[in-house]
């Protein structure tokens, strides 16, 4: 008989297991056996589950690369045993720490899903249950012995999508992530409903390779209509600082204005990496297109193509921590690596 598939939860803290202070009325993470407690559903999965979770569960805008690191270890501690893994995370920051992870594995042949929720698990209306059960089901479901999964996901309100297209764009709303430019893995209805053609194709003969330096002096940079020169050379020299992910306007256009490109090639100089976002949520950077992205483009400025902010700048800690050769960086950061940008 086949064995069924062990998953392993990891409960870093979010919404998903907070209740209310007595005294200020706020929501406050809490401890992570009581939340198992309110789920006497998941002993009816197909499958065996193990839980561990963070000593000190947290808000997700306290998460942070260390935190990153710490979830990369649990799952590292523990890929051999388990045939899947579910990540409970706030859902404020969750597009942010999943990217990272995605970035963190090299050939990962199991799922990684990332799932929170917008009203605590104990909620009469909660969304939890329906986040985590379904996620334990898409973590454990294999087609021929092997997991149908096999990267970085996030899953929220009947959607399953590849972890490092999505963002975080309601406070509100059950539905709160998209994934601008790229399809969803798979749908949850009746039945879960797996996208083939969108879902990523491990090549399990590959070794698993795990990073875990990060670059941490990068800063994201916003244009608007009136930004100063001040700003933006404060900005440019700050001291030690490597990375810059500049979100731009439309297809990745700036103003023509020589001091901009003055001080953006004097940064490129001293060999800070720049990369061009656009403020835009769907489509591409296309440098050239306009004559407002030419010099950009002439300068070396690096095109994020069609990468999430999220994505852009766990993208830049993950590879200016790899110590690539200077005159590789833009090709290297040009390719995508875990599916996170369009060819
Ligand atoms: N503030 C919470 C967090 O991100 C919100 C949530 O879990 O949805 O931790």
């Amino acid at each position: 008989m086949a064995k069924i598939p062990h998953i392993l939860l990891i409960y870093t803290g979010g919404t998903i297991g907070m209740i209310k202070d007595f005294e200020t009325g706020a929501l406050k993470a809490f401890n992570f056996d009581k939340l198992l407690k309110h789920i006497p559903e998941l002993k009816h999965l197909n499958c065996s589950i193990e839980s561990v979770s963070f000593d000190e569960p947290i808000d997700s805008s306290n998460m942070n690369p260390h935190y990153w690191i710490s979830i990369t270890e649990i799952i590292e501690n523990n890929y051999e045993q388990f045939d899947g893994f579910v990540v409970l995370h706030g859902s404020d920051t969750m597009s942010y720490t999943a990217s990272a992870i995605s970035f963190m594995f090299e050939n990962l042949s199991k799922p990684v899903i990332f799932t929170g929720s917008q009203l605590p698990i104990g909620d009469l209306r909660t969304d939890a249950k329906e986040n985590l059960i379904t996620s334990i089901e898409i973590a454990a479901s294999q087609k021929n012995g092997k997991s149908i999964i096999s990267e970085v996901c996030l899953y929220f309100e009947y959607q399953l999508y590849r972890a490092n297209r999505t963002t975080k764009i309601n406070s509100e709303h059950f539905d709160a992530f998209i994934s601008p430019n790229y399809p969803p893995l798979c749908e949850s209805g009746v039945h879960l409903k797996f996208d083939e053609s969108a879902i990523y194709k491990p090549r399990r003969s590959k070794k698993i390779k795990i990073r875990k330096k990060l670059e941490e002096n990068i800063v994201l940079l916003k244009l608007f209509p009136g930004i100063t020169e001040n700003v933006i050379k404060s900005i440019l020299e700050i001291d030690g600082l490597k990375g810059v992910v500049l979100e731009t306007f439309g297809s990745g256009n700036a103003p023509t204005e020589k001091w901009l490109v003055d001080l953006l090639k004097t940064a490129l100089k001293k060999g800070i990496k720049i990369i061009d976002i656009t403020q835009c949520v769907f489509g591409s950077v296309i440098l050239g297109q306009y004559e407002t992205s030419v010099q950009l483009q002439k300068i070396g400025l690096i095109s994020g193509k069609d990468l999430t902010t999220e994505a852009a700048l766990a993208k830049l800690m993950y590879l200016l921590g790899e110590n690539i050769p200077a005159s590789e960086f833009k090709d290297v950061f040009e390719t995508p690596l875990r599916g996170e940008m369009s060819d």
